[in-house]
């Protein structure tokens, strides 16, 4: 007998769609069950019989828990499932939710199906994962945690392309790992849809190669090239990157540089790498560091820095900054390397000559 398959993203803010119901509703649908999408809490069109939850980052279990109660309280008749970032970091915690079923990591059975984005006609972008995982151990990522080693690596990515988007949209975490890469890169330049590796790029694998493929197809514009610096050892790798870049036609300025922060560091290390990438012409992206398991996000103070410092880097990413991120414009570098030391370059007076 066919069932009805209640797919629910909780009321949390997300850019993107819940491609992991998506898939599920390609899923069971593959099997014969009706499915519906719903944003929230509201009244499905049809009675389910069963209902799957997705969750984000662990500091919106709130809007989780208020679905699951929702839901459960409507249709307790109805077999209850959470899964996604939140329930796979904490399934404790998301067990007192009162869900019946915890789903942790990747849902393996649904992996290879194509994500009904007809349950979201109005998205204009084709989430794919050409591989799972990483086998870097940052200890700040949950991906380890989530995704395990770098594991799952397709040869090909073609099939997840929806024919009416213009975009392709990777969520790999460490997409220049897959030993398959150059195939994919070639696809890519034949697809010819605009490209966003939206998890960022190791910066540390971005070879002459790599660079040379990254700079023949086409990249969207508004993602640019993310990579990250997390500690100053990574310091010759990152410039590496970019140079590499930018003698493949991706301009420094498309380059974003994401700069942990509050993590191991100090202040003083991450002005220092925050002046390193202006200096090299791109982008900074602060990145204040949550602790995996938070709760409530923008509590955590490292040992090595106070309030006041955390408070005036968000304050200088809005005063001084464009949009939370610092470009390499002139009077911001001139400002960073006039200033002794963190405090005094976070000071937030107005620089002068701004770009
Ligand atoms: S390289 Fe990236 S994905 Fe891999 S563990 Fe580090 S932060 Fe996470």
């Amino acid at each position: 007998m066919s069932k009805h398959i209640l797919l629910v993203e909780p009321d949390y803010y997300s850019q993107y769609p819940p491609i992991g119901l998506l898939k599920l509703s390609t899923y069971f649908k593959n099997k014969g069950y009706t499915t519906e999408l719903i944003k929230g809490c509201k009244f499905p069109g049809k009675k389910p019989d069963s209902i799957f939850i997705t969750s984000l980052f662990t500091w919106t279990w709130k809007p989780v828990w208020k679905a699951v109660k929702y839901y459960k309280m409507w249709y307790p008749q109805a077999e209850t499932w959470l899964g996604g970032i939140y329930a796979s970091v904490l399934p404790e915690h998301a067990k007192l939710s009162g869900v019946d079923h915890i789903c942790q990591g990747v849902f393996a059975d649904a992996e290879e199906v194509v994500p009904d984005y007809s349950l979201k006609p109005d998205w204009d972008g084709s989430i794919i994962f050409s591989s799972r995982g990483c086998n870097r151990k940052c200890g700040f990522c949950a991906v380890p945690m989530i995704e395990g080693k770098f594991n799952s690596a397709r040869s090909s990515i073609k099939k997840y392309v929806w024919p009416s988007h213009s975009r392709i949209i990777f969520f790999d975490n460490n997409f220049l790992w897959n030993p398959h890469k150059d195939e994919i890169f070639e696809e890519l330049r034949e697809i010819g849809k605009r490209v966003d590796f939206n998890q960022g790029l190791d910066a540390r694998l971005i070879t002459d190669e790599t660079a040379r493929n990254l700079g023949e197809i086409p990249l969207d514009d508004k993602a640019g090239i993310r990579i990250a610096y997390d500690t100053n050892e990574q310091k010759k790798a990152v410039e590496n990157a970019i140079q590499r870049l930018s003698e493949n036609n991706i301009s420094k300025r498309k380059v974003f540089v994401y700069t942990l922060f509050n993590y191991n560091d100090t202040p003083e290390s991450f002005l220092e790498r925050v002046l390193d990438i202006l200096h090299w012409g791109a982008v900074c992206y602060p990145m204040r560091y949550e602790p995996l398991v938070t709760l409530e996000k923008n509590q955590y103070i490292s040992p090595n820095w106070t309030k006041q410092q955390l408070e005036a880097v968000q304050k200088a990413r809005r005063v001084i900054g464009f949009n939370g991120i610092f470009p390499p414009y002139k009077a911001l570098i001139n400002k960073f390397e006039r200033a002794g030391n963190f405090d005094e370059a976070f000071e937030l007076r107005e620089p002068k000559g701004a770009e």
